[in-house]
């Protein structure tokens, strides 16, 4: 078997070398085939023609090959099975595959697991499975194949969710839908350390559930006993949760979405809470949070991406210095604010120094206790850093 060749221009192939997973449009000296169809089998070769990788081609947008093997590689479902199985391993490692206490975890992270453009989520036995690349979207047969050999008789359906992430013109012919058996989202139950969540992959936001976030909520519970706590942009209300079963005096889950605030009062019956200390809230969170008094001693701030591509960058640092800089300003004394990006093409860097720069305009004293990132189950890729996407700082207000 043999695949098309894209050969790269002279010295173009370092990026190989350092194990970067994208070959961008160009890197491309020439292409062996006239007529390569999205999503279609490559092998990448050096200006002198040996085979260096091979990967899927696009013909969209700038990234033209993701490389899926640093070798000449055959891709068939052994070599999935290989793939899936070493990812699986290091959620064994992490002692998240058999754990009654926590039933939600991320198999698959992309770059981080060495697939690029493939994300699976795994809740509690239902696989949601989501391809960013048609390459990777093609394979959904092969890889479910996989998901059975690996699971066995715990793997309850594999839902696919690749509706929202792959280029418009190829999504608007596909559905989101089962691949194998399937399940009833709409009282699905998922567990992360003892606290119970509603998981709907149909029709929630991303695959279902912010799993990212699983040990940061956890951090929350030390800073919350007894306190009033905002919990901004809150979704499914993981944060809330953690606060009140933490034993938070108060609680405000806010989100500008409603079906976000019904998901927040289902979990709150799943997890039996009543409404005593709890208040929903349906507002922008900006808007809220400039006119507040100081009223919070905790304000969590999780925000959706504020910059997708690096064009918005510095209008999505704007984004980031207003609603920090708000929060400083109505935090209690003495309040904590657990502050979070999700925008890939933000660093860690720059979103310290936008938090530095909104900081100095409320003329308070901020220090950073915590500095927060992402699971190891969303590893990140030395050979590739923009796998490293969610940034978080919990600071200190006085
Ligand atoms: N913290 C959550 C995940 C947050 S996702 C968790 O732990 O699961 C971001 C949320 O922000 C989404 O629910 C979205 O509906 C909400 N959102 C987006 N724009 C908003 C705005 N301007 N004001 C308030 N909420 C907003």
């Amino acid at each position: 078997m043999s695949y098309p060749k894209v050969i790269l221009k002279r010295g173009k192939e370092k990026s190989i070398k350092r194990k970067h997973a994208w070959i961008f449009s160009g890197a491309i000296h020439k292409i062996e085939e006239n007529k390569i169809e999205n999503g279609s089998l490559v092998y990448v070769c050096d200006a002198n023609e040996n085979i260096i990788a091979t990967g899927y081609y696009s013909h969209f947008g700038s990234i033209s090959v993701r490389i899926i093997s640093f070798s000449k590689a055959i891709i068939n479902e052994d070599f999935w099975l290989k793939k899936i199985k070493v990812a699986y391993q290091l959620r064994e490692q992490l002692e998240l595959t058999e754990n009654n206490n926590t039933t939600i975890y991320r198999l698959i992270h992309a770059e981080g697991d060495n697939l690029p453009g493939l994300i699976i989520d795994f809740y509690n036995g239902v696989a949601v499975f989501q391809a960013h690349s048609i390459g990777i979207y093609k394979e959904k047969n092969a890889i479910v194949n996989c998901l059975k050999k690996i699971y066995g008789s715990k793997l309850i359906a594999v839902y696919d969710k690749s509706g929202e992430t792959l280029p418009k013109y190829f999504s608007e012919n596909i559905e989101n839908k089962y691949l194998y058996q399937s399940a009833k989202s709409i009282d699905f139950c998922g567990i992360e350390y003892g606290n119970r969540f509603n998981i709907n992959w149909e029709t929630g936001q991303k695959t279902g559930f912010f799993i990212d976030q699983r040990e940061n909520r956890k951090l929350l519970s030390k800073y919350v006993k007894g306190k009033k706590v905002l919990n901004a942009f809150c979704y499914s209300g993981g944060f809330s949760i953690y606060a009140l079963k933490a034993g938070a005096k108060a609680v405000y889950s806010l989100d500008s979405s409603k079906n976000a605030l019904n998901l927040v009062s289902k979990n709150m019956q799943l997890n039996n809470f009543k409404d005593i200390n709890h208040q929903l809230i349906e507002a922008d969170a900006m808007d809220y949070i400039k006119d507040l008094p100081d009223f919070f001693d905790v304000i969590i701030l999780d925000p959706p991406a504020f910059a997708k591509h690096r064009n918005a960058k510095h209008k999505a640092i704007q984004g980031y210095k207003r609603l920090n800089e708000a929060a400083i300003k109505q935090i209690k004394k003495g309040g904590i604010i657990f502050t979070f990006s999700c925008s890939q093409i933000i660093d860690k860097a720059t979103f310290i120094s936008t938090i530095t720069a909104a900081a100095i305009n409320t003329e308070k004293k901020v220090r950073i206790l915590h500095q927060l990132h992402q699971p190891a189950d969303h590893p990140v890729n030395c050979f590739h850093p923009e796998s490293e996407y969610l940034k978080g700082l919990v600071l200190h207000v006085t």
